[in-house]
């Protein structure tokens, strides 16, 4: 059993001040979404609309709100803003609260949320940079895989040992091995199919999830992300009415961030139905 450092009955506060939070994490997700890409950095430089330069002012940067209140477009120029910014704000304080959630009701160390709000960021700006540039930044990858070895070192409990050192050690490995086979396909992918079949940022990610969740974990991402990606894919190549639709590029990031979530939300549960013993 884990003592939680908070009473049972100010549990609803809790929650409404994790989503707050989540929706916070996911205006600054909206930056990094924007401006990873494009190389600019993502803590100097207030924000600005793209269009007329009108500078952001604070409470035109409310996370839901002020989309709603602005009703979607520059306070200045009127220039539609995109949904985007609001539905990453909504769906990482979702995320937020689900996983605050499924760890207090289970009965799991609070420890595990910090790498889980991390994968969360991660999962979130791979799946929109991902589908809309077709690229995985190292800026959204490397970060992750430091944040999982900290992790590992500082909460040893959550790769269920004692030791500070076995943690990193397994952290390490996990992402390492994750690396060099991911890696591997890549190569051996490229000569066989003449073009990139499984990019780096894609082997990144994997090593990132491996040392943030573990091997199992990153087993589960792959499978499933493979499995996703295949119907999708060829359902999306035999509706395209392109000629050269065979050499059409489908980014893998977002299967591989939908996989991600579905390993927080019911990974476990999934394998204990597979493999009851
Ligand atoms: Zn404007």
């Amino acid at each position: 059993m884990y003592d939680y450092p908070f009473l049972p009955e100010l549990m609803p506060l809790w929650y409404i001040f994790i989503f707050i939070f989540g929706c916070c994490i996911g205006s600054f997700l909206n930056v990094c979404i924007w401006r990873i890409p494009r190389g600019e950095s993502v803590v100097t430089a207030p924000s600005h609309c793209p269009k007329c330069n009108h500078g952001i002012r604070w409470y035109e940067n409310i996370p839901l709100l002020s989309y709603l209140a602005l009703r979607g477009k520059c306070s200045s120029c009127k220039m539609p803003i995109t949904i985007r910014y609001f539905l990453v704000e909504l769906i990482t304080g979702i995320f937020y609260l689900l996983i605050f959630y499924r760890i207090t009701s289970s009965n799991q160390p609070l420890s595990l949320l910090p790498v889980y709000f991390g994968v969360t960021m991660l999962i979130i700006c791979t799946a929109v940079i991902d589908f809309e540039h077709t690229i995985i930044p190292d800026r959204t990858t490397y970060p992750a895989m430091i944040l999982g070895v900290i992790c590992a070192l500082v909460f040893p409990e959550t790769w269920s040992t004692s030791s500070h050192f076995t943690a990193v050690g397994f952290s390490l490995a996990t992402m390492i091995g994750y690396g060099l086979i991911m890696g591997l396909f890549s190569i051996v992918g490229e000569k066989i199919f003449k073009q990139e079949a499984l990019g780096w940022g894609d082997v990144k990610y994997m090593a990132a999830i491996g040392a943030c969740l573990g091997p199992l974990a990153a087993f589960f991402v792959l499978l499933i992300g493979s499995i996703l990606g295949t119907i999708i894919g060829t359902i999306l190549l035999l509706s395209s009415k392109k000629r050269n639709a065979g050499r059409m590029a489908i980014p893998f990031g977002p299967f591989l961030a939908i996989a991600t979530a579905l390993w927080m939300f019911i990974g476990k549960e999934f394998w204990c139905y597979l493999f009851p013993l």
